[in-house]
């Protein structure tokens, strides 16, 4: 606490990242980046822009990054905003999108869901309600489909991985729609999601833009892409919204991507078929350390991400994140109720994991 905070940095209670370890031999299974390398071509295409044209500002408007991204999924450049990671972008949209008047009526997300949001709530002074997750961990959406300020939902959730359907959402994006409201669905985890659940299809929300202009969808380069270094997220949206977002980031920064990430972001996009080779071996690594967890007497919640959220039996959550640790595998704990007793657990490589399920074995024997 120091003397020169105002009021506003006196109350803020900041995010706390995942851990950045010194210690390079320890198996990092904490912060859910991708075990395997990023695109050749996206560090060839990085290693070319570390040239003399760094000696000029970007393109503010990272106009070739998003006709890439443009192009990838079949929409107008117009309907693509770029940014500085996606928690950069969620933060714009708080701010563009979500009423700070103390009467506005709060805006909707899960009690257990990714920690940023109520950050981004509280630093813009934004009313927020969270809505329990059942007992299964799995959001029930009919109190989103109330009056609000607006809803953002991660889809899989972090850290439970669970997924909602499309069907839901689409429910959602269309009740918040009636109210004039934005839904934003955040799909950090999307490329690690697929197939049929008992509510409907676990896909992305990315087709549906045309049909809901209230709806954002945010992606991230950091996970399926293996660039969390990078720094570069994505939200598709109505072009009214991504303009709204222009206007939020120009009244702060308008070079937020730098020459570097602009072009190993856009030789990334272009190489889908590197990125859907080793995300389908961190799926089926998935399935097999769910398994293994399970056989170990487990509980173990029903993943759409490149993470597990388990329990251990008989062993407290906390005590099995620092027995983990004692044997070099960090993984992430969160003191929080309801989800004390449960680990977030990264999927590595299938060496990593192998090593992560003896060390499991040891514990609890
Ligand atoms: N959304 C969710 C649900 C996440 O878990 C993360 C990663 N911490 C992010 C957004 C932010 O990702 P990034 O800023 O690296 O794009």
């Amino acid at each position: 606490m120091s003397l020169y905070w105002n009021e506003k940095t006196r109350n803020l209670q900041p995010y706390v990242p995942g851990e950045q370890p010194k210690d390079k031999k320890l198996i990092k299974l904490n912060t859910n980046e991708n075990p395997y390398p990023p695109s050749p071509k996206a560090i060839e295409a990085i290693k070319k822009a570390a040239a003399e044209s760094l000696r000029l500002y970007p393109d503010p408007a990272c106009t070739e990054l998003r006709e890439t991204a443009a192009a990838r999924y079949g929409l107008d450049a117009a309907q693509v905003f770029a940014g500085n990671g996606s928690d950069e972008i969620l933060a714009f949209a708080f701010a563009a999108f979500f009423d700070t008047s103390h009467d506005a009526e709060p805006i909707l997300f899960p009690d257990i869901t990714y920690s940023f949001y109520p950050v981004y709530a509280a630093l813009w002074g934004i009313p927020c309600k969270t809505i329990p997750l059942g007992e299964d961990f799995s959001i029930d959406t009919a109190p989103y489909l109330e009056k609000s300020g607006g809803v953002i939902i991660a889809n899989p959730n972090a850290p439970t991985a669970i997924a909602l359907s499309v069907e839901e959402l689409k429910r959602i994006a269309e009740a918040a729609g009636r109210n004039r409201r934005v839904l934003i669905a955040d799909e950090a985890y999307i490329a690690f999601a697929g197939g049929q659940g008992l509510g409907g299809s676990f896909a992305s929300m990315l087709p549906f833009i045309n049909e809901f202009p209230n709806l954002l969808v945010i992606r991230t380069l950091s996970k399926d892409a293996s660039l969390a270094g990078l720094r570069t997220g994505f939200a598709f949206g109505n072009a009214e919204l991504i303009e709204g977002l222009c206007r939020i980031r120009d009244s702060f920064n308008s070079y937020t991507l730098d020459r570097l990430a602009l072009a190993g972001a856009a030789a990334a996009i272009k190489d889908a078929s590197y990125y859907d080779e080793i995300n389908s071996r961190i799926i089926a690594t998935r399935g097999r350390v769910a398994s293994g967890l399970e056989t170990l007497g487990f509980r173990v919640l029903p993943s759409q991400a490149n993470f597990l959220f388990a329990s251990p039996p008989a062993i407290g959550g906390k005590e099995f994140f620092t027995a983990l640790r004692e044997r070099g595998i960090l993984v992430r704990h969160f003191n929080k109720e309801r989800i004390a007793d449960f680990l977030r657990i990264s999927i590595g490589t299938d060496d990593e994991m192998d090593v992560f399920l003896e060390a499991c074995k040891e514990i609890i024997k």
